[in-house]
């Protein structure tokens, strides 16, 4: 989609399958993919460090997306109480929507894309999936790379970060009106991504016509 500013918006709460569902898109139709959760990662881990949240926020850079050590339970704890506060959203508003309508199209995933980044997306999509299941997901992603946590932790921690993300008054996880409800509480992956990719055609085809 060379030239063309075409961008898919796709939110929903942790470890719904939101994430695989993006870059599986991203590199079926050559779009840019920006996981935006690793911005509030990034800046949890350096307010975990000492700094200042807001701070942290407004001198974010490339390196500190790369660090290691973004996906640990503890900075997606950290990262849920950062994202609450306005500032830090708003330090972070520009870059990511330069990111939504750069040519050449591109795909955001995370919490407020379909909502306060990017409302005029071709396409909007939220991932939901039940609780106990993206728990489990989660659980067995934490093991994988050899986070001792036992699934009840994660199930809670999960549900405090979801009850946090959506009750929180600046940019709450909600669905944009005109998002397309995928929940892949019992799809494998593969079934989740190719009914992202029907719908990503079907707006494709609509733009052609
Ligand atoms: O998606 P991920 O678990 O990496 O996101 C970490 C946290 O960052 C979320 O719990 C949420 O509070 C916050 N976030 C957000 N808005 C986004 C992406 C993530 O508030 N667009």
């Amino acid at each position: 989609m060379k030239g063309r500013i075409f961008t898919v918006a796709i939110d929903g709460p942790a470890a719904s399958g939101k994430g695989t569902i993006a870059r599986a898109l991203a590199e079926r139709f050559g779009l840019a993919h920006l996981d935006t959760g690793l911005l509030y990662r990034a800046v949890a881990a350096r307010a975990l460090a000492g700094e200042d949240p807001v701070t942290a926020a407004e001198r974010l850079t490339e390196a500190d997306l790369a660090r290691p050590d973004l996906r640990s339970e503890a900075v997606g704890r950290r990262a849920s109480e950062v994202a609450a506060i306005p500032a830090v959203r708003a330090a972070l508003l520009d870059f990511q929507r330069r990111f939504a309508r750069r040519e050449g199209g591109a795909v955001l995933d995370g919490r407020d894309i379909g909502t306060v980044i990017c409302p005029e997306a071709e396409v909007k999509l939220f991932v939901t999936a039940e609780d106990v299941i993206r728990a489990r997901r989660r659980h067995e992603e934490l093991r994988a790379r050899g986070e001792e946590v036992s699934f009840e932790e994660v199930l809670a921690d999960l549900r405090a970060r979801d009850a946090r993300d959506a009750a929180r008054s600046a940019a709450p996880l909600r669905p944009a009106p005109d998002a397309l409800l995928l929940d892949t509480s019992k799809l494998s992956i593969e079934a989740a991504v190719e009914a992202a990719a029907g719908h990503v055609e079907a707006k494709i085809g609509q733009g052609r016509g």
